[in-house]
């Protein structure tokens, strides 16, 4: 998700003291962008208090760092299954019987048909983990073209919707709205949750995103957030070649205790924190070590080979799974539950 519209709060000015806890004990680094390789050098702080990362000034001129290079390398690295006419057929006769027993609705995220989805694309399976069932209302925040609220739809989960202020219209997905063009601050209504999957590091204003976030939601519903973490092994190892802290699109990289912070001043507890940092915060970064971009010929995320043999890129997923189990990741998946009362 790009914020080349945002307005920018503090622009111009120099960071005093850390936006997120107010403490004035912040140690400086400079980092250069390295995804597209143009190496430009921005100043980061890490606050020595609550341990969050963040820019030094919001860039006046962020538009230039997401060219359309940017979205095509997401929507390459994201969940892109294809959807047959088999599929959709598949679809609507399940949608006929949904619409005449909720009971039934329940099972569907446990089904077959669905579990063959979520093992295509695992990331679905976070939502059927935390959510009672295919009745759930989901708004999938910074979602682009809405690739991710489509297969939530696929595995039965038809009050799937998404919000991006970047696309150029609203979209559709065979006559109903499939995601808004729209920022946060205007999106309306009632959800079970609201997803937000590497884009709150993105966004400006941290902790308004989240007080507008539990507006959102029901009672019982839940936030889910998945952003990269600093006070991570990979952070710690390669600090201003951590790949990411993507500078200068993500604006704040949070610890564990920073998120846990502002969670809680936006109202909610957290109810579950899982890591599930991949091998790219060992392969990336060593890639920044060495002065090649992200998105060089040579990064394995690229199709020809590269400068890792296949014994590292296992070595490097074999020591994330570890990072993971030990709670060190560098990136995690927060669930936060309204604070009841
Ligand atoms: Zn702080």
């Amino acid at each position: 998700m790009s914020q080349n519209a945002v307005p920018m709060p503090g622009q111009g000015h120099t960071l005093r003291t850390c936006r997120i806890c107010g403490d004035a004990r912040l140690e400086q680094l400079t980092a250069r962008e390295m995804m597209f390789g143009t190496r430009d050098v921005f100043t980061y702080f890490e606050c020595k208090s609550c341990g969050c990362v963040q820019i030094a000034e919001y860039p006046t001129n962020i538009g230039r760092y997401y060219p359309e290079e940017y979205y095509s390398f997401h929507a390459a690295a994201s969940i892109g299954v294809p959807v047959s006419w088999r599929g959709r057929a598949k679809e609507w006769v399940a949608w006929q019987v949904l619409s005449r027993s909720r009971r039934l609705a329940a099972r569907h995220l446990q089904s077959d048909a669905a579990r063959k989805v979520i093992t295509r694309s695992p990331l679905l399976s976070i939502y059927r983990d935390y959510l009672p069932g295919v009745g759930s209302r989901i708004l999938d925040v910074g979602c682009g073209a809405g690739e991710l609220v489509k297969e939530l739809r696929l595995i039965h989960c038809y009050q799937a919707f998404g919000a991006d202020p970047y696309i150029p219209h609203d979209i559709q997905d065979r006559g109903r709205l499939l995601v808004r063009k729209a920022w946060l601050h205007e999106v309306e209504g009632t959800f079970d949750c609201v997803s937000f999957h590497h884009v709150l590091e993105h966004m400006p204003h941290q902790l308004e995103v989240l007080r507008k976030t539990r507006t959102l939601l029901s009672p019982a519903g839940l936030a889910i957030v998945r952003v990269p973490v600093a006070g991570s092994h990979a952070w710690k190892r390669y600090r201003e070649n951590w790949v990411q802290l993507d500078a200068p699109r993500h604006f704040y990289l949070h610890s564990e205790n920073s998120l846990r912070m502002i969670a809680d001043r936006a109202g909610f507890d957290v109810r579950a924190v899982v890591h599930d940092s991949t091998a790219m915060q060992f392969w990336g970064s060593e890639l920044y070590l060495r002065d090649i971009p992200l998105t060089d010929s040579r990064s394995p995320a690229a199709k020809g080979p590269s400068v890792f043999t296949e014994a590292e890129l296992t070595h490097f997923a074999t020591q994330a799974g570890e990072l993971n189990a030990a709670g060190c990741g560098d990136q995690l998946l927060a669930v936060l539950a309204p604070k009841r009362g």
